[in-house]
């Protein structure tokens, strides 16, 4: 296996990297990206507006979209070299639910009309997106969904509640599952909507991480009035639209980025503090647990190149549960980064908020966010079935 980049692709890493390094040392707020300053914030959040305004002039947060659409059919290797520069920056600007989710979807399966309406603010970095696909009782069970949006005339009344909506309340528009057809059951009966989250009768409450942080929200929805002009596709079809749309959510190489820029951060603090007469660096202790988390990166960065590779190669089916396997040892090792990395810098490795606190108390702020990552995008028991039933081979269960 060969992993060099050719010369072109260089070309556009460095092109990347020169654009975040310096939006980072001089568009972001001071501390972004360190402890509890993030793109949920609303100083963070501007920032992260003004980056995916400034990503769109570039065009590269729809260099995958098709050419009809602005973008450049651009090859998986490419986007891939864009997510981990971005990431290796710890910079934002990207909206993953409206650019890389939802567009895609209404590039298959939208009406003219809409295509011509929201794809091009998507294009344009002006609009955030938000996912309203789980419910307080239907989450690993989304079909068991129960809000309902009911046709009356020209448009739709929607009831009910959606729940763990990430960036819920900085986002102006959700794509929305709703059950269209009350006496339908499961993916029977249900639509996808845009939905303007500014409409009157739509409540955000935010629900707090253990830190404090601000991202995931309730969003609930009283006699909501859609036109039924946001409606996507068929009425009743949104169950397939919505698996289509879960398709675009898979590739991990931009985690793996960003831990390794976070290990060469951890590396140089060891290196220049000191425990017991000699810099915790030359701890064999210390040295044997970089050493894994080193490991274990460059061991998710092969799986991720192998995903885009068979991506790429249009030979996804003959490595089905890859992508759930990156998602899982992707999120684990997130969680086991920010672990062991407490517990190598000592007690105050464990404070958040402190003048004591080492790299602004980024290693507990990232342990307690990055608990939600084995849960969202899909369970890792629910990712592990996957692995056991298309990967092993393994009688399958419902
Ligand atoms: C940080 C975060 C951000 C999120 N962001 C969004 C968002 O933006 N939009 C959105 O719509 N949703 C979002 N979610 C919701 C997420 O998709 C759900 O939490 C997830 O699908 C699990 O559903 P649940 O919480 O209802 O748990 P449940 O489905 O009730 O599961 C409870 C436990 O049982 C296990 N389990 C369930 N079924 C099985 C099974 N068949 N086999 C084995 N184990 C099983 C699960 O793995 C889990 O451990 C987010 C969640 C988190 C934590």
């Amino acid at each position: 296996m060969d992993f060099k980049l050719t010369e072109e692709q260089k070309a556009l890493k460095k092109e990347f990297d020169d654009f975040f390094k310096y939006h980072m040392e001089h568009s972001a707020p001071e501390g972004f990206g360190t402890g509890l300053e993030s793109t949920s914030t609303a100083e963070g959040n501007q920032f992260h507006r003004f980056m995916m305004k400034e990503i769109a002039k570039k065009k590269w947060n729809i260099m995958a979209w098709p050419k009809e659409f602005g973008g450049r059919e651009a090859p998986i290797i490419e986007q891939v070299l864009f997510a981990e520069s971005q990431a290796y920056h710890g910079a934002p600007g990207i909206d993953g639910f409206g650019a890389k989710m939802f567009a895609p979807t209404i590039i298959l399966y939208a009406t003219e009309e809409q295509k011509k309406r929201i794809l091009p603010p998507i294009a344009n970095g002006e609009l955030q997106y938000s996912q309203g696909w789980s419910e307080p009782n239907a989450g690993s069970d989304l079909a068991s969904l129960t809000t309902q949006a009911i046709l009356e005339g020209d448009h739709y009344v929607i009831n009910g509640q959606k729940t763990w909506t990430t960036g819920g309340h900085h986002a102006d528009y959700m794509f929305l599952l709703a059950r269209t057809d009350p006496e339908s059951k499961r993916g029977k009966g249900l639509s996808v909507f845009n939905i303007n989250l500014t409409l009157p009768g739509i409540t955000r409450r935010p629900i707090l991480y253990m830190n404090r942080s601000h991202i995931v929200n309730d969003v609930f929805f009283d006699n909501v009035i859609v036109p039924v002009e946001e409606r996507i596709g068929e009425e009743g079809e949104g169950w397939k639209y919505t698996r289509s749309t879960m398709n675009f959510e898979r590739s991990s190489a931009g985690t793996y980025a960003g831990l390794k820029r976070k290990v060469e951060e951890l590396i140089q603090y060891l290196k220049g503090k000191e425990r017991d007469g000699k810099p915790l660096a030359e701890h064999a202790s210390v040295r044997k647990k970089l050493a894994d988390l080193y490991m274990d990166i460059e061991v998710g960065r092969a799986l991720a190149y192998k995903i885009a590779w068979l991506q790429e190669a249009g030979k996804m089916q003959y490595s089905p549960a890859a992508a759930s396997e990156s998602k899982v040892f992707s999120s684990e090792l997130r969680q086991r980064f920010s672990q062991v990395g407490s517990e190598m810098l000592g007690l105050f490795g464990m404070v958040e908020e402190s003048p004591w606190a080492p790299l602004n108390g980024s290693m507990p702020e990232g342990y307690q966010t990055s608990i939600g990552s084995t849960i969202c995008a899909g369970s890792n028991e629910i990712q592990r079935n996957i692995i056991a039933w298309v990967g092993c081979g393994l009688p399958r269960f419902n």
